[in-house]
């Protein structure tokens, strides 16, 4: 019997895991399951074998997938024991500044984070929900937002009065496990650079910047949701707000059809009318996909210019993420643009999310063991 800590990533049509054991923390299996509740399919590689799988799946929901992803857990293991689930969970709020066991009371609290997440947390949780099928294995959260909880206040103000402060609106930040993962990196591999000025570009699907200082995050780019700081995939990133305003009371857009506009419709998507993939975007030779990969690029770069004076200088600049760490002409074009501030060093790091998360996982359980 082999103990293991299975790793999920739960989003709105996606369930991704990763099985991991728990003496060594060496990766036995990933998967996932995509197109719930449309055409799903359940994709996984056991590491130890090299099988693969990928086939189709009737998954009307994360429930359902998840029950796929256990049975072929169940199937290919020689006795693997899951001693506890570990969940990405992207807003932990003011309260959840670090990975905790979730109870019900804690589930509460973190239903109550919706709206600050909405096209995100209700799936993070269903997730959790989910994964009450493994009945004796306890759920671990790992917040987004934890790794960010130290900024100083200064970074974390929004400017409105403090009636509406007091609700709840201010800064947390996201990409928090991503960027703990580069902080650990840069710890091991570049000490030098680790206590230096560092920002940190995870830039994917979603996109946004750390300004790391001896390792800690002292600014972000992403604010109060993911829809802040830099343009996305299809999300707008920073706009005046007054854009929001005119939609609703101009252009006779509901709340639901602007949420849709802001974070589905937008950014690279929105901008070039063609995708939100930068892959597809680079491959394209219709101007307006060039358009779109210029506007990143400056808006990574000027974003990455305000990150050097949160911090009072730059010595560093790491690329992570699928953008980040595959396509080296973005890269270029952000860096032709933060040419005036050499001279800083680059560098290119994956990141690895899952395994940061099982690392946080063992550490609890180990906590646990310990003080009962
Ligand atoms: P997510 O936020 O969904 O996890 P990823 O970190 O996987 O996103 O990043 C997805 C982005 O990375 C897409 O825009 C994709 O086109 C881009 N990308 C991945 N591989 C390449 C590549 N070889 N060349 C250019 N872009 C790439």
């Amino acid at each position: 019997m082999i103990d293991v800590l299975l790793v999920l990533n739960t989003g709105s049509s996606s369930l991704k895991f990763e099985v991991f054991g728990y003496d060594r923390l060496d990766k036995l299996a990933k998967g996932k399951v995509t197109g719930i509740g449309t055409e799903a399919r359940l994709s996984a590689t056991i590491e130890e074998t090299g099988a693969t799988i990928d086939r189709p799946l009737s998954a009307h929901d994360h429930d359902t997938a998840m029950g796929a992803v256990i049975d072929l857990i169940d199937r290919f293991d020689d006795g693997w024991r899951t001693v506890a689930t570990v969940h990405r969970i992207v807003h932990g709020g003011v309260d959840f500044v670090e990975p905790v066991f979730v109870t019900p009371a804690i589930l509460i609290k973190l239903q109550a984070l919706i709206p600050l997440a909405p096209l995100h947390q209700p799936y993070n949780l269903a997730g959790i929900a989910a994964s009450d099928r493994l009945a004796d294995a306890p759920d671990i959260a790992c917040f987004d937002t934890a790794f960010h909880a130290g900024h100083d206040p200064l970074f974390q103000a929004i400017p409105v009065e403090k009636a509406l402060r007091d609700k709840g609106i201010r800064r947390y930040g996201f990409h928090g496990i991503s960027y703990e993962w580069i902080s650990r990196v840069l710890a091991q591999e570049h000490p030098d650079l680790a206590e230096g000025r560092v920002v940190v570009g995870h830039l994917g699907n979603g996109a946004s910047l750390c300004a790391m200082s001896n390792g800690r995050s002292v600014d972000t780019t992403m604010g109060m949701t993911a829809l802040d700081g830099l343009p996305m995939g299809s999300r707008t990133g920073a706009i005046d707000p007054g854009v929001v305003t005119y939609m609703l009371r101009d252009l006779g857009l509901s709340v639901g059809e602007v949420e849709r506009t802001l974070y589905e419709q937008s950014g690279l998507k929105g901008l070039s009318g063609l995708s939100n993939d930068v892959k597809t975007l680079i491959e394209s030779s219709d101007p307006r996909a060039a358009f779109a990969l210029d506007y990143f690029a400056l808006k990574v770069a000027q974003h990455a210019a305000m990150m050097a004076v949160s911090m009072g200088g730059l010595d560093g600049f790491v690329f992570t993420a699928g953008i980040g760490e595959n396509a080296p002409p973005v890269r270029d074009a952000i860096l032709a643009r933060l040419s005036f501030l050499q001279p800083f060093r680059t560098l290119v790091i994956p990141t690895n999310e899952e395994r940061m998360m099982a690392i946080h996982g063992k550490a609890l359980v180990e906590r646990r063991a310990r003080e009962t």
